[in-house]
């Protein structure tokens, strides 16, 4: 593992080739920051990590908080003068930080494992289920009840539903999640 500041000059081509966004390409205008709904949150914005993974600085992108926090929006892929795709891009960080060890915040893992679970399940997500399993995986899961009145208002009001209903192409959805963990596999071998 890379320590802080030390240049990796394998990484930028690593990501672009892995991903296929061409990170190389970047620029640094920013539009991809103004425009992403997450970047308030995040320890490095969208552009910040660009221009970390061309400084080789595969230590820091990996441990950023940055890479668990993208919702996969594609508002900056649609801004991008450069047609980069970061969403793309911030998948594969992920896989790379896990593959390399890289702890990710446990709360932000476990609301990503639970939204994908809930896409896996019933092929969309089903917030009432979803949340559910984020309060038992998450570091917060002895506050069970902690927000029991915004579900209930929430419920009441018709804003999420009781029962998860399974669409139609579920097989599709499924279909995709083994591709996809065929491919990590298969690029974690080679
Ligand atoms: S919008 Fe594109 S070129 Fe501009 S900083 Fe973001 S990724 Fe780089
Ligand atoms: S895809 Fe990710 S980085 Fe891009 S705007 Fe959406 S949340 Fe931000």
């Amino acid at each position: 593992m890379a320590t802080a500041f030390e240049l990796d000059l394998t990484f930028g081509r690593e990501v672009q080739t892995r991903s296929g966004a061409p990170v190389l390409r970047c620029y640094f205008c920013q539009k991809c920051t103004a425009g992403c709904p997450v970047a308030y949150a995040m320890d490095y914005k969208p552009a910040q990590v660009l221009r970390l993974i061309q400084l080789g600085q595969r230590d820091v992108v990996l441990s950023s908080s940055a890479i668990w926090l993208c919702v996969g929006c594609e508002a900056c892929g649609t801004r991008c003068p450069n047609q980069i795709r970061l969403a793309p891009m911030f998948d594969t960080l992920r896989y790379m930080a896990l593959e390399e060890g890289y702890s990710p915040d446990p709360a932000v893992y476990a609301l990503h494992r639970s939204f994908l679970d809930s896409i896996r399940l019933w092929g969309r997500v089903h917030e009432l289920t979803m949340l559910m399993e984020y309060k038992l995986r998450s570091p917060f899961g002895s506050d069970l009840l902690a927000d029991i009145r915004v579900g209930l208002t929430l419920l009441l009001k018709g804003k999420i539903t009781h029962l998860p209903e399974r669409v139609r192409g579920l097989a599709q959805v499924r279909r995709l999640y083994k591709e996809a963990e065929r491919r990590s596999s298969t690029e974690v071998e080679t």
